[in-house]
């Protein structure tokens, strides 16, 4: 079944409650460090207020483990969303009981109430339907728009389906489905991934998967290393999952036969220990003096991936080219980033690190769309459908 989205469903006066993730890092003064999580699903709220709905947002924060932790309720993120809207948010004392119900009793059109974090519930994430038909009992209209958490299947975006009458997906998981639908199932061509980060075996389904999918396929970050040992190339003390070594030549061979064209650094920026300080050379990567280890992609690499991208009509990036949290080791990730945002291809990038890379250099306005989720969008890459995704189409 299609996925219904908010716009097309009736909320005038009608209670509304919104699956959201407001997952936010905190400070120690409990300020919000970064309000994007807040932001992204602004354009749903706001919707269903003008539409007259009874609005009632609920979400987790951080790992309360199912107990009551008042370090980690939701206050902060209720008075953030107050300040931003111009607008009274209440702040529930629970998500579900009599105590709630009351409240949500009285709300009129254009209210606005949080719920409490719905983690302090241990039910939550094991997909109670009890917990879910609880808060059920809350809502005649239940909208999901917690993209980042949609590769769970958690009572709130799962087994809340079969209890609720209307149900639908809010703006952000729309973008979400449909730029990830269209980059992945639909793409103008030349597709090209860049796939980066630590290790091969946190994106083993994605790079599996992107193989079948994309035209070029490019690797760095760690993860290239095992790549390039499994050519038969010395890399030093880079990191590499020996174990791996096999997959890395089954994936290279399926590249091949598929006629996918799959680069891997030429060079690195190398140093002997992995801190800040440390002495570095750039040197191709088979002239890596033994027992260095690669931690960025060189200058070489930097203008051959450039090359490969000049032509992309669609671009998909999750991973930096190197331990960018250090200056020494993060113009491989910089120059990337620049060659994605000056392209012309619509450009999708996600993952937690990937999109810190995105804001840390300014250069979110000019990608098409940076993903909200970090083990969702991987997943989506991986070809998988989210369980909370087959939910909202009503195949949960
Ligand atoms: P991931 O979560 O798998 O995307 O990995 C992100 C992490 O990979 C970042 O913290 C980077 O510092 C790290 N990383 C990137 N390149 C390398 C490298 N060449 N060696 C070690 N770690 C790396």
């Amino acid at each position: 079944m299609a996925i219904r989205y908010i716009d097309q469903i009736d909320l005038k006066g009608k209670r509304v409650l919104i699956r959201v993730d407001f997952n936010v890092s905190l400070d120690e003064n409990k300020n919000i460090t970064d309000d994007i999580r807040v932001t992204s699903v602004l354009p749903t709220i706001t919707y269903a207020l003008n539409n007259d709905a009874k609005v009632i947002l609920m979400s987790h924060l951080g790992r309360p483990k199912g107990a009551v932790n008042p370090a980690l309720s939701l206050l902060p993120v209720a008075n953030h969303l107050s300040a931003v809207l111009k607008k009274s948010v209440l702040l529930a004392p629970d998500c579900v009981g009599p105590d709630v119900e009351t409240m949500v009793s009285a709300m009129k059109p254009q209210d606005l109430l949080l719920l409490e974090n719905i983690r302090f519930h241990a039910e939550e994430e094991k997909n109670d339907r009890e917990f879910a038909r609880k808060l059920a009992r809350l809502a005649d209209v239940y909208i999901n728009d917690a993209f980042a958490t949609a590769h769970r299947a958690h009572a709130s975006n799962a087994a809340i389906i079969e209890f609720v009458g209307e149900y639908g997906a809010g703006f952000l998981m729309k973008n979400e489905i449909e730029y990830l639908r269209k980059a992945m199932e639909n793409p103008d061509r030349p597709l090209v991934a860049i796939v980066g980060g630590a290790k091969v075996s946190g994106k083993l389904g994605t790079l599996e998967n992107l193989i079948r999918k994309v035209d070029k396929l490019i690797i760095g970050g760690g993860m290239a290393f095992t790549f390039l040992k499994a050519r038969g190339v010395d890399v030093g003390s880079s990191l590499v999952e020996d174990e791996l070594i096999e997959t890395a030549l089954r994936i290279m061979d399926s590249a091949c036969k598929r006629k996918v064209k799959l680069y891997l650094p030429v060079d690195c920026v190398a140093a002997e220990k992995l801190e800040a300080g440390a002495v570095t050379v750039t040197t191709p990567i088979q002239e890596l003096p033994a027992g260095w280890m690669g931690l960025d992609i060189g200058p070489a690499t930097e203008t051959l991936f450039a090359e490969v991208l000049r032509d992309a009509k669609t671009i998909v990036w999750n991973g930096p080219m190197g331990v960018f949290e250090m200056d020494a080791f993060s113009n491989g990730t910089r120059s990337i980033l620049t060659a994605v945002a000056e392209s012309p291809a619509l450009t999708i990038v996600g993952g937690g690190d990937t999109n810190v890379a995105v804001y840390k250099w300014n250069a979110a306005d000019r990608i098409s769309y940076i993903s909200t989720g970090g083990g969702a969008f991987i997943e989506m890459l991986e070809g998988k459908t989210l369980p909370a995704i087959k939910a909202l189409e009503g195949a949960g």
